[in-house]
Formats: structure tokens, C-alpha cells, sequence
């Protein structure tokens, strides 16, 4: 794809977010006169959730929607490596469910516990169980504790994942800030599948640039279970002009697999090497949101198995699975990816409950990475549904080119920040 045709393309993706659910013609629902009035249940008010709660309503107003969440507010991964380098402080990414409430969503702030599928009852923690006629699972990830030897929830006070955003976010930036000039930053990334792929070469990126302007003897090094990772050669080259020298990666084949943490030593141990960190984040090998396995929504692999054209549980009826958690084809699990798939699983619910046969789903994805604040890439995707379930469309997409002017780069940071800002508008708006 060449420059023009990417960049009228970006901003084509802009409007097919929406499209790919209006591609179920939800104004044939609003016109059809025959509301439902069902009881709709989501756990879980991230990228997944909260965008199937909205749009739910959009596409049905008479639906009962009840949207359970654990955290009074919630603070995005998206831009958290922004915050971890200093750019922008937590409120940045910090939203509140406010917006929700007064579109008529009942948002109870509480964690649900366990799924009673035959009487078709979400239990919580606090509050009494909430009855549901379908019922969307949208938890996010949690983390393999204990794949990584020495590396549970009590090491991630010391060595922090920062892959939920909140919390571990403040104290990898407090720690980064903390450093010494002439520090070693280590990053231990996982093998796939995990979130948000291009992630911790991000994270990478924007902690060298922090590093650079004030602590520019430091090193940050990259221990990786994998053999390659996510718009590789536009970080590398980008790694190379812009942070010469200071950014190691070390693939699994050349050391990269950590298998060891000794949180005392502030130690990693990767094979036979060893490295000492000043700063350690790891980020451990992950799985679908807990309650998704104690309910029995996972397979062996600790992900959610779902029709893929609707996004219901290829395990228990009356049950969606959206988001990371879910098992979604080729579909990245990012939030623009949750967020498109929410729609599709909303207009289907829909239309399930109308009687409708649902058209042809479609879905979309991009991937902004920051490597500096004034310079930026993407991937982007367009994915249908097939009998292999869901591929990407051929020849729509791409990547950033490798060679491009520093405006151009400058352009894909600006578009990041605005792609940012209307995601979190349409999911909190
Ligand atoms: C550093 C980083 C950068 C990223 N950058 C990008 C990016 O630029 N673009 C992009 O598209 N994606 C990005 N992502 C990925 C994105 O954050 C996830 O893919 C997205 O959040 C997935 O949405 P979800 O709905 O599956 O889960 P989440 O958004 O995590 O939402 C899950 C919610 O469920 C709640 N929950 C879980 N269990 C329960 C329970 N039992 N009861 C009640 N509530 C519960 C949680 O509190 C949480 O709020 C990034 C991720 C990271 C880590």
C-alpha cells in the first residue's frame, strides 16, 4: 500500500468501526416495533464491555443492561506506556462510568464471583445475584502466577507487569524515575498469545526516550520468549535513529525465554544467562480473566472458545465472550479489537432476540505504537468471517512504510492521540 492509499485508509478504518456493526442495519431494529425488554448481563466494563453495554442500548432501548465492574473507574492500557515514560499524568487515562449511567445502563461496581448457567444468575461479591436472559463475558486477562519461577502477585510489587493499567502503571513510572543514570532497564516479554502484541516494544520505546533526556547512560534490555514481534523492523530501525545503542533485544533462541525471577537479587535468569536489573517488568505469560475458567468458559489453553461469528460460548448457551478473553481468529487481542467485536456481539444479541438472521459480520482493527512522542506507527486490519473463522481481508491494511519522511511519522503520532481519544469517547461518551 503506498502513502496516500494507507493514510485515506486510516481514516477510512476511523468510519468502518462503526460500520462493521452497522453492517446488522440496527435501524431495522429500532424501526421493528417488537422490542425485546430482556435482561442483558456484561462483566466487565473495559474495551469489551463497556462498548457492547452502549451499544446494546443503541440498538435496542427497551433492553434491561446491567454492566458489572469490579473498579469504580477505569484506567486504559492504551497510553499507559505514556504515562510510564512521563508524558501524561494517570488522569490521562483514567474514565469514569458516569456517562453510562445517565444513558440509562444500570453500572453495578462490584466483582462477579460465579455463573449460575441453568438458573441464569451472575453471583457477586457484595451485591445480590443479578438475573440475566444473556449474559456478556468481558474480563480482560490474568496472569500464568508461577510459570515464570518466583513470579507471582507478591514479585510484582518489586518487579511490576504494568499490564493492567492503574496501580502497576504508577510504579513502574516511580520506579523508572527512581533509577540511577547508567541503570538497566529489563523488560521479559511473553510468546503469543498475550495483549496487545506490539506492547512492550512500545513500552521499550517510550522508556527510552524518558531515559535518553535524563538518564542517558542507561540500558534497557528485552528478554523475549519470542523469535520476532509486531511491526519489528519499523521499531528496530526506529530503535537505531533514535536510541542508538541503548535498546537490547534478545530473541527466545539467543537467551530470551525468562524462566527465573529472583526478586531479592533483582535478578532475571533466562536459560543459562543471568542479567542483574535495576528496573524489572515482566510481563508473565497470560490467560482469560479469571472467571472465565472457574465458570468453565475456557478451553485447556486457558481462552475462551466462541462462534466466531457471533461471539457466543461455544460452551455454555445464552453466553457471549468478547475481548481478550475470547478465542477470536485472527484478530489481535487489543482494545480497538474488543471494541469492534463488542459491536458485532451487541447487534447479534439483537438480533438473535428479534428474531433476525444477522447479515455478514465485519470487523476492524489498528495498533498504534508511540516510539517518541512526535513519532509514530500502526497496523491496521479489516477481518471477515470464513469457515476458518474470522481471516483478515486481503489487501486491506498494512503496515507503516519503512521509509517515510519524519512528518509522516510525526502525522501517526498525532493520529494516535486522536484515534485514542475517540475509542475512549465511544466507549465512555
Ligand atoms: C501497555 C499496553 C498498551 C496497550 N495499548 C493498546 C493500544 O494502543 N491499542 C489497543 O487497541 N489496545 C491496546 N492494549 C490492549 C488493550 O488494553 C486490551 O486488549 C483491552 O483492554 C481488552 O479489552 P477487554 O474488554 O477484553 O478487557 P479490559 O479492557 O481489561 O476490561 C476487563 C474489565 O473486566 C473487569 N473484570 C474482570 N473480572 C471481573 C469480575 N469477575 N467482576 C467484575 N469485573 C471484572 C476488569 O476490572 C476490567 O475493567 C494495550 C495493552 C497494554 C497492556
Amino acid at each position: 500500500m503506498d502513502t496516500l492509499d494507507r493514510r485515506n485508509f486510516i481514516k477510512y478504518l476511523g468510519a468502518t468501526s462503526a460500520l462493521s456493526a452497522l453492517s446488522y442495519n440496527p435501524l431495522s431494529f429500532a424501526l421493528s416495533g417488537s422490542k425485546s425488554k430482556a435482561k442483558i448481563v456484561i462483566i466487565g466494563g473495559g474495551f469489551g464491555g463497556a462498548t457492547c453495554a452502549k451499544y446494546l442500548l443503541k440498538f435496542d432501548s427497551s433492553l434491561q443492561v446491567t454492566l458489572i465492574e469490579a473498579s469504580d473507574k477505569f484506567v486504559t492500557c492504551p497510553f499507559s506506556n505514556t504515562v510510564i515514560a512521563g508524558m501524561h499524568k494517570i488522569d490521562f487515562i483514567t474514565h469514569s462510568y458516569d456517562k453510562l449511567v445517565k444513558q440509562g445502563i444500570n453500572v453495578i461496581h462490584d466483582t462477579a464471583t460465579d455463573i449460575d448457567f441453568d438458573a441464569r444468575k451472575v453471583k457477586l461479591s457484595k451485591h445480590k445475584a443479578v438475573e440475566y436472559d444473556r449474559l456478556v463475558v468481558s474480563p480482560g486477562i490474568d496472569f500464568q502466577w508461577g510459570a515464570i519461577e518466583g513470579y507471582d502477585k507478591t514479585a510484582s510489587e518489586i518487579m511490576p507487569h504494568a499490564w493492567k493499567a492503574g496501580e502497576q502503571t504508577l510504579l513502574l513510572r516511580k520506579q523508572l524515575e527512581a533509577m540511577k543514570d547508567g541503570g538497566v532497564v529489563i523488560i521479559a516479554s511473553p510468546a503469543n498469545p498475550f495483549r496487545c502484541p506490539p506492547g512492550p516494544y512500545e513500552r521499550a520505546s517510550l522508556m527510552a526516550h524518558y531515559l535518553k533526556n535524563h538518564k542517558p547512560k542507561s540500558k534497557i534490555v528485552i528478554l523475549d520468549a519470542k523469535e520476532k514481534f509486531s511491526k519489528q523492523p519499523l521499531f528496530q530501525d526506529a530503535w537505531e535513529e533514535l536510541y542508538p545503542g541503548m535498546i537490547e533485544w534478545h530473541p527466545g533462541s539467543q537467551g530470551g525465554t525468562v524462566t527465573r525471577v529472583d526478586t531479592g537479587k533483582m535478578m532475571v535468569y533466562a536459560g543459562d544467562d543471568e542479567h542483574k536489573g535495576d528496573v524489572i517488568n515482566v510481563i508473565p505469560p497470560q490467560k482469560a480473566g479469571n472467571l472465565a475458567k472457574h465458570a468453565g468458559l475456557t478451553n485447556d489453553k486457558g481462552w475462551c472458545p466462541v462462534d466466531q461469528s457471533t461471539f457466543s460460548s461455544s460452551l455454555k448457551k445464552n453466553v457471549y465472550v468478547i475481548g481478550d478473553a475470547s478465542i477470536a481468529g485472527k484478530m489481535p487481542k487489543s482494545g480497538y479489537a474488543a471494541n469492534s467485536q463488542a459491536k458485532v456481539c451487541a447487534a447479534s444479541i439483537v438480533a438473535e432476540l428479534q428474531g433476525f438472521s444477522p447479515s455478514s459480520p465485519s470487523w476492524v482493527n489498528t495498533c498504534y505504537s508511540l516510539i517518541a512522542p512526535d513519532y509514530g506507527i500502526s497496523v491496521a486490519a479489516v477481518y471477515r468471517y470464513s469457515d476458518k473463522g474470522i481471516v483478515g481481508v486481503k489487501g486491506a491494511g498494512g503496515v507503516s512504510p519503512r521509509t517515510a519522511p519524519d512528518s509522516f511519522r510525526n502525522m501517526e503520532a498525532v493520529y494516535a492521540e486522536s484515534w485514542y481519544k475517540s475509542i475512549s469517547s465511544d466507549i465512555f461518551g
